[in-house]
């Protein structure tokens, strides 16, 4: 339906074209897709999924995006909607589990966006997340959508960037280039995988965890066991039952060949940090967690002996995370100019039980 749309939708979705750069040593690369108004890569997948649906036909009734969000997410999509005529969007975020300047992104929004603080954990947000928008009659009277990272109009975006950089790598130097990708719900992992597949020239493919080890057990030739999350310093990845995991099922249906097609790493706290301090030190780069383990994972791998080119994916800016980073590089990080600004509004969120009744209630009264 859209498709005439979709050079029209890219062009307002894709407004930032990540720098692909050298990193440290020969044949290493930096792919920052921290350069969108949150400086975080969601906002690649979330601003072409508020486009795409603007340019869908005008609706009756306003459209109500609801997301749970442990952190990045919500104010991704929140930016990607605020001030779109015609779209809502109700943010839930576990009270005192989100950094301070999380949080200040997450309140900055008024108008068409509202934040709440809830009185629970993230599991308890995305409960009452799902509970609404299973509730038919609650949507007959509210129409709402989700913006989740399972969402296709989130994932399918991000292959572009690694398109790009794909292609660009190879009309420079006739070589394929290799990713290693901070992952959590396995999104932007699954997008690099989808470019590979349509016969781009991407190499070698290495998910980077933190310490929640399931998908680094499960690559290493264990079961695949989900469980709950555990907090770590990257915490846009403290997930323990990958969303997207059931998609890489279905690309490879056979198992050996899903062992074969990527690699997993797990990278804990303390070797995140010693990564942080170290990229600062030997090579003046300033990462922030995420990347951190992707830095992390691409140091073993050369350590053992791994050729080619290969590009650690930049998942978010240092700046969002500097009760963590500045200590580690005993400098203040500077802001990029949109989250200064983002920064410098006024931030309120209003205070919500976890609890269902209450939600719904409130989104009937909006
Ligand atoms: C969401 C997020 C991730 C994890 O991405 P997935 O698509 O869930 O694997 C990594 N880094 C940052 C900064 C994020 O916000």
């Amino acid at each position: 339906m859209l498709a005439p749309e979709l050079a029209a939708i890219c062009r307002a979705a894709f407004t930032v074209e990540p720098p692909l750069r050298p990193f440290g040593n020969e044949g290493d690369y930096l792919l920052e897709l921290f350069h969108g108004p949150t400086a975080a890569f969601k906002d690649y997948g979330a601003g072409f999924l508020a486009a795409g649906l603007a340019a869908l036909a005008p609706r009756e009734q306003e459209l109500t995006i609801v997301v749970a969000t442990s952190g990045d997410t919500g104010a991704a999509v929140a930016a990607a909607f605020h001030g779109r005529p015609g779209f809502r969007v109700l943010i839930l975020y576990p009270q005192g589990r989100v950094s301070p300047r999380q949080a200040h992104q997450l309140g900055c929004f008024d108008g068409n966006v509202r934040a709440f603080r809830v009185a629970g954990s993230f599991d308890d947000c995305q409960r009452l997340a799902k509970a609404v928008l299973a509730d038919n009659e609650l949507k007959q009277d509210v129409p709402l959508s989700s913006a989740n990272s399972i969402s296709l109009g989130r994932l399918l975006p991000q292959m572009a960037y690694y398109a790009q950089a794909s292609l660009s790598h190879w009309r420079a130097h006739r070589r394929p280039l290799g990713f290693v990708v901070p992952t959590g719900n396995l999104g932007n992992a699954l997008a690099c995988l989808l470019v590979r597949h349509m016969g781009l020239p991407v190499g070698g493919i290495v998910l980077a965890g933190n310490a929640n080890q399931v998908l680094a057990e499960f690559f290493a030739g264990g079961e695949y066991r989900p469980r709950p999350g555990i907090p770590t310093l990257a915490n846009a990845m403290d997930v323990g039952s990958p969303n997207n995991f059931e998609r890489l099922d279905w690309l490879f249906p056979d198992e050996p060949e899903l062992r074969h097609a990527l690699r997993a790493e797990s990278v804990d706290d303390r070797a995140i940090e010693a990564t942080i301090r170290a990229s600062h030190t030997r090579i003046g780069e300033t990462i922030c967690p995420h990347t951190a383990t992707a830095v992390q994972v691409l140091q073993r791998l050369r350590a053992r002996g791994e050729t080619g080119d290969w590009c650690v994916v930049a998942t978010a800016h240092p700046a969002k995370f500097p009760e963590v980073v500045e200590p580690l590089v005993g400098a203040p990080v500077p802001l990029p100019p949109a989250l200064a600004a983002m920064l410098e509004r006024p931030s309120q969120a209003e205070p919500l039980a976890a609890d269902e009744p209450a939600l719904k209630a409130l989104l009937r009264a909006w």
